[in-house]
């Protein structure tokens, strides 16, 4: 039985301040055998970020062009900016037989889904919305009415939890992670399982 590699697409997503892009840093630290699409956005650059590392950074203009040339896989405007992903990446490394993560909001997340049916989709959630209000007014990300406008936003995405295939749950941080790091390699097998030749 020969095995044929085949890359499989995942979607992480979650409100904002819930620890989704801190989880999935983590835990591909150790899985090698994923990688995550870096997309492009229109948002200002945080002190703490690198262009082409954390996002590829570019103004609305190159923003919308990308949109007309049919280059996003799906894209969304959220709290004032544009965010996509850039298709061709997402393609290539899937048919390379990487495994992508591709962390969104929840609109991209059901437009990827429609596209890729196999995409395996995984919400990261709080236990309360309290402890989320808490966690992104503590992380000095954003001044006050981006984190209000973010809270909104977050409200309207927890709605969104029922499209998806697995919910973890950030109560303590390393729990979600064993759990994110479990369902990853479980799933990223099972494609793997399903992908033979004879
Ligand atoms: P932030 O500004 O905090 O980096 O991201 C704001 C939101 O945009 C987060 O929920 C993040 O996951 C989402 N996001 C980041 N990249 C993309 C993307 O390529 N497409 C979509 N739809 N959402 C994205």
């Amino acid at each position: 039985m020969k095995k044929i590699k085949k890359g499989k697409l995942f979607v992480v997503s979650g409100p904002s301040g819930v620890g989704k892009s801190s989880l999935v840093k983590d835990a591909l630290r150790e899985l090698k055998d994923f990688e995550k699409s870096i997309s492009v956005t229109t948002r200002i650059k945080r002190d703490d970020e690198k262009d082409g590392e954390h996002y590829h950074f570019i103004n609305e203009e190159e923003f919308k062009v990308l949109i007309e040339k049919g280059e996003l896989i799906e894209w969304a405007f959220y709290c004032g900016n544009y965010y996509g992903t850039l298709k061709k990446t997402v393609v290539e490394n899937l048919k390379k037989g990487k495994n992508i993560i591709l962390v969104i909001e929840v609109s991209g997340a059901m437009q990827v889904k429609k596209i890729i049916k196999d995409a395996y989709l995984i919400f990261i959630t709080t236990p309360d919305f309290f402890q989320l209000e808490k966690r992104l007014r503590g992380r000095q990300t954003e001044n006050v009415k981006k984190i209000e406008e973010r809270l909104k936003k977050a409200k309207e995405e927890l709605r969104y939890e029922k499209h998806y295939d697995c919910i973890i749950v950030n109560n303590n941080y390393n729990e979600a992670l064993k759990n994110l790091k479990y369902v990853l390699i479980t799933k990223m097998e099972e494609n793997f399982n399903e992908h033979t030749e004879c």
